[in-house]
């Protein structure tokens, strides 16, 4: 393969959202393929790098940023956000007040990044842990929370099981793509 010929494009996708929603187990199911229960990144920013054939000769290198334990102070630097084109934001199924947090955090993207045109960042909603048998999915009730605070859509995933997460994904690198 002549390199030369090949598009390369780094994006930078930040994950945020309350402590143990699932956020590290995404990244890492997303990245490795490998789910397991007691995986935590040390404290500190960090990121994972998917490459993504998207078509021939164009790889998609997205750089997932995990906020690796600073979430609870709630809010996340500006330094953090700088140069992030989309943002996922994920909250636990067995856990509403996880869920109750999302437009804290949707607000904090909104008040820190926007993109070079200066239009908000495309975000994503995630509901995480929909394996387990405590987790709730009010489909008609997230449609109405996307379009009402500005999410590109969500999708209710697992790390554990392996549910929606390359769909997700999917469907946030082609957003990207048309924002890019
Ligand atoms: P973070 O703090 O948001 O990065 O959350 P972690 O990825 O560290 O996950 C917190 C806990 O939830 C860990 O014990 C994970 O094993 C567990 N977990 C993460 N995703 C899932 C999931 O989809 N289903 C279930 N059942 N557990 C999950």
């Amino acid at each position: 393969i002549d390199d030369a010929d090949v598009e390369k494009h780094l994006y930078k996708v930040l994950l945020i959202g309350d402590y143990a929603v699932g956020k590290s187990s995404i990244i890492k199911r997303y990245c490795t393929g490998i789910f397991s229960p007691n995986y935590k990144l040390t404290i500190g920013v960090d990121f994972s790098v998917k490459d993504i054939e998207w078509e021939k000769n164009k790889i998609v290198s997205l750089q997932l940023w995990d906020i690796a334990g600073h979430e609870r102070f709630g809010t996340m630097t500006r330094v953090y956000y700088r140069y992030a084109i989309a943002a996922i934001i994920v909250f636990d199924l067995s856990r509403p007040s996880t869920f109750d947090a999302v437009t804290k955090w949707r607000e904090d993207v909104n008040s820190k990044v926007v993109l070079a045109n200066q239009e908000p960042i495309p975000v994503l909603l995630l509901a995480n842990k929909s394996d387990l048998s405590t987790s709730y999915v009010d489909s008609d009730m997230l449609d109405r929370f996307c379009k009402e605070n500005n999410f590109i859509g969500w999708f209710a995933t697992s790390a554990s099981s392996d549910t929606n997460i390359n769909e997700a994904m999917h469907f946030l690198t082609k957003e990207i793509l048309e924002v890019a």
